[in-house]
């Protein structure tokens, strides 16, 4: 007999792992497709405090590892896979990825969203060679070295003090005086020692032969180019940017309705333009990201999903 399943969720981050719970609880034939590592962006978030019931504020991964474990705890299963193609035209929906075919009577994408590149010269080629958007995974390459942190939300200030723990400096580069970041956080990091400020500042550009070496900055105010150059004896330093993040809904834009910026627009409801297709999470448009926020989309779209198959087939 054919392989169709009830519900093809994609994307195994907070809101995946919540639509796969739900949807496998509620006894419906359930897969996650994973193209990376389950958990999405709370992977690279070293302390979840503010997740319900995370009171010994759980690390994203070891969060990951129960959302995983419960999700399959009730028949939830999970494939790596990146989804290459698909075809949502008939009522039985197809899905590709390189290697495989799926067909399922749902899709909820839960795809989320990727960190935002500087986008300056040297940028890629620096990609672990000093360049990272990870706290969590790079952070002990750098103990006792010296760090910039790019950006001026909550990530940046939040993963700029947990950097004091290994870097012996860690300096601050934000484009304006104004911060988005809370107060509790930027008073905090203004508390730190080991932290300090350089402001209407971008990065012009990361300059290294296979590790980085030097970064150029250019203050927005008075157009100076100041180059930094890692101190001889350590022979690098770490830039760990956090500028924000962009959605993951390249492969999908053409077919579910997205924003400018390139976010999906389906409601609270999750619902799409295509019936049987839900959205959840951080690639859809909405006021707050959070974990909390995320799962209560995967919720959504799972019983939506539920619903949609109980009058449909
Ligand atoms: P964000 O709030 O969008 O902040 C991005 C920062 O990067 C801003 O300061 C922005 O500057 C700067 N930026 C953007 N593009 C840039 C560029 N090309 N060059 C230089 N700087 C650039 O992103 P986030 O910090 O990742 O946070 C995302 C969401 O998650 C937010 O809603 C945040 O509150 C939430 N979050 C919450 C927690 C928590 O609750 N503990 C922790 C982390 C994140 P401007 O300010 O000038 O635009």
């Amino acid at each position: 007999m054919e392989n169709i399943y009830d519900v093809l969720i994609i994307g195994g981050g907070p809101a995946g792992l919540s639509a796969g719970l739900y949807a496998s609880r509620g006894k419906l034939k359930t897969l996650i497709l994973e193209k990376e590592k389950n958990g999405g962006q709370i992977v690279i978030t070293h302390q979840v405090d503010n997740y319900p019931g995370s009171v010994e504020s759980a690390s994203g991964p070891s969060l990951t590892a129960r959302m995983v474990q419960q999700a399959k705890s009730f028949g939830c299963e999970i494939e790596k896979g990146e989804v290459t193609s698909f075809d949502f035209a008939d009522k039985i929906k197809v899905v590709n990825t390189a290697s495989k075919t799926y067909k399922a009577r749902t899709v909820i994408i839960a795809t989320g969203e990727n960190p935002r590149k500087m986008g300056c010269p040297g940028e890629t080629k620096l990609i672990g060679k000093g360049v990272s958007y990870c706290a969590t995974c790079d952070a002990d390459f750098f103990e006792d070295f010296e760090v910039f942190v790019i950006g001026g939300g909550d990530s940046a200030i939040e993963e700029a003090i947990y950097l004091t723990k290994f870097a012996r400096k860690v300096t601050i580069v934000h484009r304006r005086q104004g911060f988005r970041c809370t107060m509790t956080a930027l008073e905090k990091a203004k508390e730190n020692p080991k932290i300090e400020f350089l402001l209407d500042t971008v990065v012009e550009e990361v300059k290294g032969d296979g590790i980085l070496e030097s970064i150029v900055f250019k203050n927005k105010i008075t157009g100076e180019i100041t180059e930094y150059f890692a101190d001889e004896e350590d022979g690098t330093f770490g830039c760990f940017v956090f500028i924000g993040s962009v959605p993951q809904t390249e492969v999908f834009k053409d077919v579910i309705e997205c924003d400018e910026s390139g976010y999906f627009t389906a409601g609270e409801s999750t619902e799409t333009n295509v019936e049987g297709v839900f959205v959840a999470g951080d690639c859809r448009k909405k006021e707050v990201r959070q974990v909390v926020t995320a799962t209560g989309d995967g919720c959504t779209a799972a019983v939506m999903a539920e619903r949609y198959i109980s009058r449909s087939f």
